[in-house]
């Protein structure tokens, strides 16, 4: 099956006892058992929910992975992941990683004796230097956020499998429509399913893919035992999300291009930062690996003043100034005082990301009104 044909079809059947075509959402906590111990595969929905399953087969299928395993939120899948760890071993992660997924690495996990270190991917020849035998997992996130930096996946597979370290994608930047980590030498995929995959800003979810049974026991395993669950209401709106995942990303990335290349003319702006183009440090990369260059703009004025960037981020009205990327709707952002607030100044500067850094998550819809919103918010700056 092809990746438009799979968004509808993976994993989805109708609905046994009804015919239904549409997955129902079983909102049951329990099933009722015909005899001790005798049940339908389903015993308790923290353990197994039909609704939740469709929507993990569905999006395995995507990412070309045999096992989906989905949760409470992106960082609940993080989470999971990172509690197959054991005091000692050590995560070596990506230099301009989501906020959120850097908190939890610092705040949450070095208490438990759980050292993070992060370093640029983007120099894959670089790496080996890092690695200890302390290390057990690669966290790659690509295109990274807000810089945009692409880090070669198959170049960073090879490092972990001569290693026997695991390596896990946070493909949500990305979605499986442009780039399936698994098919690059990747053991883990990372969705925050609260993005593209159900692209109606309406859900927060996690999944975790991989094609290995011995880790998906893991995560199977601490998904019933940590109890971080969706429910099957947000699994049936991230199952609809997805069968439009295809035209969506695609509209995303051709709106985003225009977006790019009516930015880098702007009298005010100082640096684009969009993989699509070729002076992009990662363009060889991102064309080598991904489909289509993306969603996501980050911008930066030639004034360098927040002063700048807020006037902006007030006055746009089509781009609605708010955390979180992925959705039909466009968005803004200011990266040092949202998303990226809990990283030290020091360290988020020594990426480029400046307090007049300004992301876009472009959306899809017209993108001449799109420009003229940003023509408007920008003129007198
Ligand atoms: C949003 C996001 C997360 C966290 O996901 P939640 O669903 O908000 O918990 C993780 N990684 C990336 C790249 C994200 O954008």
């Amino acid at each position: 099956m092809k990746f438009g044909t799979k968004v509808i079809h993976a994993g989805v059947h109708p609905d046994p006892s009804t015919g239904a075509i549409m997955t129902p959402i079983y909102q049951t906590s329990t099933y009722v058992q015909d005899a001790p111990g005798k049940h339908k595969g389903f015993e308790y929905a923290r353990s197994q929910n039909p609704t939740r399953k469709v929507l993990e087969e569905n999006v395995a299928a995507l990412e070309n992975g045999r096992y989906g395993i989905c949760f409470a939120s992106g960082l609940a899948a993080m989470d999971a992941v990172v509690k197959t760890l054991k005091t000692g071993d050590e995560v070596l992660a990506v230099n301009d990683l989501y906020g959120g997924s850097y908190r939890l690495l610092r705040r949450v996990y070095e208490q438990f004796g759980i050292e993070s270190r992060f370093v640029d991917m983007t120099k894959a020849d670089e790496l080996e230097a890092y690695i200890t035998n302390k290390t057990k997992i690669l966290w790659v996130e690509t295109p990274t956020n807000p810089m945009l930096n692409v880090v070669d996946i198959a170049a960073i597979a090879k490092i972990a499998k001569a290693r026997r370290i695991k390596l896990v994608v946070d493909n949500t930047f990305a979605s499986p429509f442009l780039q399936t980590p698994l098919n690059l030498g990747a053991d883990v995929v990372l969705h925050s399913a609260t993005k593209y995959l159900g692209g109606h800003s309406d859900v927060v979810m996690g999944v975790l893919v991989t094609k290995s049974k011995a880790l998906a026991d893991k995560f199977y395993f601490i998904q019933n035992a940590s109890g971080a669950v969706p429910g099957p209401q947000d699994c049936f709106l991230v199952l609809r999300g997805i069968k439009t995942l295809h035209l969506r990303v695609q509209r995303s990335c051709e709106n985003a291009k225009a977006i790019a290349n009516f930015l880098i003319k702007h009298p005010r702006v100082s640096k684009v930062y969009y993989p699509g183009f070729k002076d992009h440090p990662s363009h060889k990369v991102a064309k080598k690996q991904m489909r289509a260059f993306g969603g996501m703009v980050s911008f930066d004025f030639k004034s360098n003043s927040f002063a700048t960037a807020k006037k902006v981020l007030r006055r746009t009205k089509l781009f609605s100034l708010a955390e979180s990327l992925g959705g039909v709707e466009s968005l803004i952002g200011h990266p040092a005082s949202m998303t990226h607030a809990s990283i030290p100044k020091e360290e988020r500067m020594k990426v480029g990301l400046t307090d007049s850094l300004i992301r876009l998550s472009v959306g899809v819809e017209d993108v001449q009104d799109l420009i003229a919103d940003l023509e408007q918010a920008m003129s007198k700056i």
